[in-house]
């Protein structure tokens, strides 16, 4: 049986990926300090033999007995609310954090993959990014702290893969959303559904032009999979080219869920980027990989995922 750590693995992200490895057969060891995390997003996992839970800061020394085949590295605060809140830890889990992951894959000579993100683009002068564009990104901006640590993180792989020979993988990832997202990490999918059905006005940052492109999480979790199983070092675009503007999202999301508020305009957040959307190329033609989950069908499924949490955690998630 093949084993996989997957740092981060209480988190949004990192709990699909726990579920996609145990459904492939594999032993999954998942490590988190829950800092953004919960553990509800595996608790049905820990009946499972071939689960293991480790509550660590991987930003310190990380210890993990017997053999490992793959260490998918997820840990970081992810949403600007968190980030902001949170910038030593973010700049440490992608510094530190992924230092101790590749010193552990050289151990254990295992093949390490990375959580990267759209945001090492920054606010891009190229649209839609493909992987050659090197961003526009303000180092010293409230967002620097996450960008730097992700571009860190990646010069950081790169440099173990040439100077160590260690297999590696990047993943850069653009808006993802599904169940397990929390109410309250200030992404702006939770912030409309959780103002939507709390009766509130939806809250547009700016005039909202500004545009992203939002992935389901399954598309996500095949093309990281397909990506991990694949021969390629350098990073690659996993997210979804249908792009559209924060105002339509806003429109959108008032119509799913038949709410009778109206959306509001708050100052746009320094650094904002104008506009996003994956060029998917590299992955079409490596990994074989698009989206197949229409955003009109993921909102639906990410929609019944809210509406069932307790009314407690709906009203706690006010800001
Ligand atoms: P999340 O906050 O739900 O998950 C992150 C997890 O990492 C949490 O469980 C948190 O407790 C854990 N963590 C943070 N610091 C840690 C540390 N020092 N030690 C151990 N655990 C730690 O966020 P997510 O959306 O699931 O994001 C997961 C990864 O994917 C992150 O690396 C993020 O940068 C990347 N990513 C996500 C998106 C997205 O749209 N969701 C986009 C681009 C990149
Ligand atoms: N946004 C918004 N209202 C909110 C939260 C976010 O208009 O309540 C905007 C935000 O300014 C950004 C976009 O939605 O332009 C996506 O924000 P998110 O935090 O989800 O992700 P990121 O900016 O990291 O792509």
């Amino acid at each position: 049986m093949k084993r996989v750590l997957i740092t981060g693995g209480a988190g949004f992200l990192g709990s699909h990926l726990c579920d996609r490895f145990i459904k492939e057969g594999y032993h999954v060891i998942a490590m988190d300090n829950l800092i953004t995390g919960d553990m509800r997003n595996i608790e049905h996992l820990f009946k499972l033999p071939n689960f293991e839970f480790y509550h660590h800061d991987v930003s310190k020394f990380i210890h993990v007995p017997g053999e490992l085949d793959y260490i998918l590295h997820f840990a970081s605060p992810a949403s600007p609310i968190d980030y902001l809140k949170i910038p030593i830890q973010t700049l440490k889990v992608g510094s530190l954090g992924i230092h101790n992951c590749l010193g552990l894959a050289r151990v254990k000579k295992a093949r390490v993959l990375i959580a990267s993100t759209s945001e090492v683009y920054g606010d891009p002068n190229v649209h839609p990014q493909n992987e050659d564009y090197w961003g526009n990104v303000n180092p010293v901006g409230p967002r620097g702290v996450y960008d730097e640590a992700k571009r860190f993180q990646e010069a950081m792989t790169m440099a173990y893969h040439t100077y160590h020979g260690l297999e590696t993988r990047i993943v850069r990832i653009f808006n993802t959303y599904g169940p397990r997202m929390r109410l309250n990490d200030g992404r702006v999918l939770p912030a409309f559904i959780g103002q939507a059905l709390r009766g509130e006005d939806l809250t547009v940052f700016g005039d909202g032009s500004q545009t992203r492109s939002f992935c389901y999480v399954d598309d996500l979790v095949e093309g990281i999979y397909r990506l991990l199983l694949s021969d390629y070092a350098y990073p690659v675009n996993v997210g979804n080219p249908a792009e559209i503007t924060i105002k339509e999202f806003g429109e959108e999301i008032i119509k799913l869920t038949g709410t009778s508020q109206k959306l509001v305009f708050k100052p746009l957040p320094t650094d904002d980027p104008k506009q996003r959307r994956p060029d998917i190329t590299r992955a079409q033609e490596l990994l074989g990989w698009e989206p197949k989950v229409s955003r009109e069908e993921g909102l639906k499924i990410t929609y019944d995922f809210f509406k069932s949490l307790p009314e407690e955690e709906l009203y706690a998630a006010a800001y």
